[in-house]
């Protein structure tokens, strides 16, 4: 075999590598549609490289049509797939178009036997249009996502060479000819900088997979599988770090501490699983109540608590009484139709500068009050405000001495 067709079967094999690497990722975890599309792009582009190296006129209608066909196609999907991976839109039919128009110009120009450079400009000027779309629809708001910053950057400078290179070349290496197309600078400096890019695309790609995958095992071992809400050790961490935020922006804070009343019964009487149905269902009512910007979690048995973003004490006792309100009325199946639970709330607002421990031991304080003055109540912290007990539980017959 001879080194320049070793060398023409290197690009393909690495497409197709890339391209099996994508499915098995795909196969294995079946996390997100982007990773078939890599490995559909990542194929096409495969088939562009082959037809080029097995074509014996590469510059001939048959191998325009199925190159460009392949590669426009290829690239419009991978970045198409990014975009998808990365939640941000990208008009692929507006580049479906392009590829259109692109491909018939090219038609045009190899049927009216135009010298090369024309050719070579209208595929460049494409490739280039469809990188910077994908550069400016991935990049801009707040970018906390640093694959989405690596791709941008890369598409942004797969672009830049698509419009640099071509004139860079023809101007040290003059015009390109249809005969001497494979053996021209041209052609040697579009293999080293194509190789190039597409090999850190790629591997970017691949490191995005792992840095989703890292973010979303990260994600899970935060969470209680029960209620959804934070673990306790990852709510405190949260919840320091928005007290910091909070006193940097001279924002209020409230403290919700929540804790269903005479649990132990529930366990007792109905079992655990129907206890852990019972948690299960108050963590969800915490998270389907508070807010975006808010904190919850589930931080001991049946122990709840939310930071208030932006709350004072008035409104934070409001949506405190909201959740016992809705607690109360809920239906929980295993406990059956006619028995209802009731929780107990304490709340307290942050006072510029204090510690979470303190924070949390008035809040806590006033849940022990809340327990204390017959249960199923709000309670805040001091004597600044209270909400009155409204019901009594319903099914659950209260201890003697509670
Ligand atoms: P009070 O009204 O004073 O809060 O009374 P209580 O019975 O609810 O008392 P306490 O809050 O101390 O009880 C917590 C109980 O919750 C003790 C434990 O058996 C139970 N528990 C803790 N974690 C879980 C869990 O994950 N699943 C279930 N089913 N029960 C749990
Ligand atoms: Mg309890
Ligand atoms: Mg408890």
């Amino acid at each position: 075999m001879a080194r320049e067709e070793i060398v023409g079967l290197v690009l393909p094999l690495i497409a197709v590598l890339f391209a099996s690497v994508f499915l098995i990722l795909w196969i294995r975890t079946r996390q997100g549609a982007h990773l078939l599309t890599y490995a559909f792009s990542y194929t096409m582009l495969a088939c562009g490289f082959l037809t080029f190296h097995l074509f014996p006129d590469p510059t001939s209608v048959a191998a325009t049509l199925m190159m460009h066909g392949c590669y426009s196609i290829g690239c419009i999907a991978m970045i198409a797939g990014f975009c998808h991976r990365s939640k941000r839109s990208f008009p692929l039919k507006a580049m479906a178009f392009a590829a259109v128009i692109s491909m018939a110009l090219l038609l045009m120009a190899t049927a009216t036997q135009a010298d090369m450079n024309a050719r070579l400009y209208v595929a460049n000027m494409f490739y280039g249009l469809v990188y910077a779309v994908g550069a400016m629809a991935l990049g801009g708001g707040a970018a906390k996502d640093p694959m989405r910053k690596v791709l941008t950057w890369i598409f942004a400078a797969t672009s830049a060479q698509f419009f640099i290179r071509p004139t860079m070349s023809f101007v040290l290496a003059g015009i390109v000819t249809a005969d001497d197309y494979r053996d021209s600078p041209y052609y040697a400096i579009l293999v080293v900088t194509l190789a190039f890019f597409s090999l850190a695309t790629a591997l970017s790609l691949l490191g995005s997979f792992f840095y989703d995958q890292l973010s979303s095992d990260r994600a899970k071992a935060e969470r209680d599988v029960l209620s959804g809400l934070f673990l306790r050790q990852p709510f405190e961490q949260r919840a320091i770090a928005m007290l910091e935020r909070a006193k940097d922006a001279g924002v209020p804070v409230s403290m919700v501490v929540a804790d269903i009343d005479f649990f132990k019964r529930v366990n007792d009487i109905w079992g655990h699983q129907a206890g852990d149905e019972a948690i299960a269902a108050f963590g969800r009512l915490i998270g389907g109540t508070v807010r975006e910007g808010d904190l919850a979690g589930r931080i001991g048995g049946e122990e709840f608590c939310i930071l208030v973003w932006n709350c004072t004490l008035d409104p934070s006792i409001g949506l405190a009484d909201r959740i016992r309100r809705k607690f109360t009325a809920q239906e929980i199946a295993q406990l059956g139709a006619d028995t209802r639970l009731t929780a107990s709330f304490g709340v307290a607002t942050w006072k510029i500068g204090e510690g979470y421990g303190k924070f949390f031991a008035r809040a806590d304080a006033a849940l022990y009050r809340a327990k204390g003055e017959g249960r199923d109540c709000v309670r805040a912290d001091g004597d600044t405000a209270e909400v009155e007990q409204q019901s009594q539980p319903v099914a659950l017959a209260r201890p003697a001495a509670a």
